[in-house]
């Protein structure tokens, strides 16, 4: 079987992800496509055997020939595209953040949970890296004992002019408040969030680097650096302290260059190239389960919600100096198994 999907957003991301659609995984064809540009949309459309443009995202998603939606717009636009989609019944991957606001992702959870089964997957790839997967296999077979806390650095080479403070947070960092949830299997449950010196590569009002530091449930202390211009490259680092001893993601497999005395190893450019593979991984498990007639597995709407409340609540903590506590409401049984 073969799963029809139809792309709702194709700037950088969504372009990407349609390359991957059709030339990389296997069972998946791009039947459609939308974009608030009809002329982009009908360009990428154009280039797509098989494949014509919707007017609008809403109008794709109620189409006969998409059986799947992925939404790769603007944050913003994600709980109307999402919503549309769980309302026809349709399974629908959206990139992250789920939504913007916690409110918007509990519409979400309640529309799903309303529908009864699962249909929404977000698009948190960093589960499906091999070293992440990794480290956390590493701690939860239990050798190292219990985990105490996490460092973590989310170092950017170059951000665009337009990026702002609260995108380091929930456009950035999110991806680090999803897998530390995963990483310990417990929610977060307080945040602190502080700048550093500023950074004076970055504009005045973009507060960079930024310093957050997560409680969880059980007392693990997990911190992250998140760096705007970095202006070295993509630097992504965990390492996870525990009872026994301490494990740590690699420094990537790369070939090593000894010239002129000195020691060096590419590093990547962006998140592209640093997670090519786990985005690879990540929508060949979305089709396999579809074309298997599974509902997703992956990261859930529930993921989407308590990352969302994480980022909110460490946006409050940077605004008054102070630690915030996340407050999630009751996890529906749809997303205890
Ligand atoms: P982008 O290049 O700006 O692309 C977003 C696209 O959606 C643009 O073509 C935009 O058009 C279009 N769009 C905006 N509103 C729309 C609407 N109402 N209907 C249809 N199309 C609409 O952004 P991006 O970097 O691809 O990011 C897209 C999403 O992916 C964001 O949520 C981002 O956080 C996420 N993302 C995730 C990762 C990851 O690591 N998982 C990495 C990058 C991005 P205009 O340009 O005209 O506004």
């Amino acid at each position: 079987m073969t799963v029809r999907i139809g792309v709702i957003g194709v700037g950088m991301i969504g372009q990407d992800h349609i390359r991957r659609l059709t030339q990389v995984v296997t069972g998946a064809q791009v039947t459609a496509v939308a974009d608030v540009d009809p002329a982009r949309a009908a360009e990428i459309a154009s280039a797509i055997p098989g494949c014509s443009a919707a007017a609008s995202g809403t109008e794709l998603i109620v189409r006969d020939d998409v059986d799947a939606v992925l939404v790769t717009s603007w944050g913003p636009t994600h709980e109307e595209f999402v919503v549309a989609a769980i309302a026809a019944g349709k399974p629908v991957f959206c990139e992250k953040p789920l939504a913007t606001t916690q409110e918007a992702c509990l519409r979400i959870v309640e529309a799903e949970t309303a529908f009864g089964s699962r249909l929404v997957q977000v698009g948190f790839m960093r589960r499906y890296d091999e070293y992440y997967r990794a480290l956390r296999n590493t701690i939860t077979d239990g050798a190292l004992g219990a985990p105490l806390l996490m460092h973590c650095a989310h170092r950017i080479g170059t951000v665009a002019p337009n990026f702002s403070t609260e995108m380091m947070v929930n456009d950035a960092a999110i991806h680090e408040m999803d897998l530390i949830r995963w990483m310990f299997d417990e929610e977060i449950v307080e945040v602190t969030a502080v700048a550093a010196r500023h950074n004076p590569t970055s504009k005045d009002a973009l507060r960079d680097p930024l310093v957050l530091l997560f409680t969880t449930e059980s007392g693990v202390l997990a911190n992250v650096e998140v760096l705007a211009n970095g202006g070295f490259g993509y630097d992504i680092r965990g390492e996870v302290v525990a009872q026994h001893g301490v494990a740590a993601l690699p420094e990537l497999g790369q070939v090593m260059v000894k010239r002129a005395g000195q020691l060096s190893t590419p590093i990547p450019g962006d998140w592209r190239e640093r997670f090519l593979r786990a985005y690879d991984v990540e929508f060949q498990e979305w089709i396999d389960r579809l074309t298997s007639g599974q509902p997703a597995n992956g990261p859930s709407s529930w993921d989407g919600l308590a990352a969302t409340t994480v980022a909110d609540a460490a946006t409050e903590s940077l605004a008054t100096g102070h630690a915030a506590a996340v407050s999630l409401p009751e996890k529906p049984a749809l997303y205890t198994s």
